[in-house]
């Protein structure tokens, strides 16, 4: 099997367990295994406003790696089925179950049942789901072909039936004439928390 055959395999299938080095690798990239309550603890720990900064690095962290694992995966992906694939590995690595809508031009949009996220706001109450954002602000950037804006719109950390998220092509806001302030959510939260 050729390497590229392999990268082209799902994720699940590519995760390799090395138990002599006690290491968990999908090819050159190393993944970690940790409780989700843990998770959530660490944040909760936090007092404000560090919890909303570390929040606002946590989606900025996921941007750029997520961004290059995306990369990787457009080496053997065709662009008409990268979103799919996207979707299918976030199943795969427990973040949840995603749900894209390109329905409308400019904009990409997506829906998350059972984020593992939603608790890292705590009793703020608050769009808690920093890491989605940040993959899918990586993946619209690519996807729409410009720097987008972001938001958490409903967040199940914060009363919702489930996270709903928007990204939009910047240009495209801008071309509306309705900006809204609020657009850039993990880095809006930051900024009041600040
Ligand atoms: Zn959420």
């Amino acid at each position: 099997m050729t390497a590229h055959g392999n990268a082209a395999s799902d994720f699940k299938d590519r995760l390799v367990f090395d138990l002599e080095r006690g290491e968990l690798r999908d090819g050159p990239v190393r993944y970690l295994l940790i409780r989700q309550d843990t998770l959530a603890g660490l944040f909760q720990r936090l007092p404000m406003p560090a919890q909303r900064a570390a929040l606002q690095a946590f989606a900025q962290a996921v941007e750029e790696r997520g961004g290059q694992s995306i990369d990787r995966y457009q080496e053997f992906t065709p662009p008409d089925r990268l979103v799919a694939l996207v979707a299918k590995t976030a199943s795969q690595l427990g973040w949840g179950s995603w749900r894209f809508d390109r329905s409308v031009p400019g904009q990409l949009a997506l829906e998350v049942e059972n984020s593992p996220f939603r608790e890292l706001a705590g009793d703020l109450r608050e769009p808690a789901c920093a890491p989605i954002s940040g993959m899918l602000r990586a993946l619209a950037a690519r996807i729409l072909g410009g720097p987008v804006t972001l938001d958490e719109v409903i967040c199940a950390g914060a009363g919702g039936a489930c996270c709903r998220f928007r990204a939009q092509l910047a240009s495209a806001e801008a071309s509306e004439g309705k900006h809204n302030p609020q657009s850039a959510t993990v880095q809006s939260s930051a900024d009041r928390g600040a």
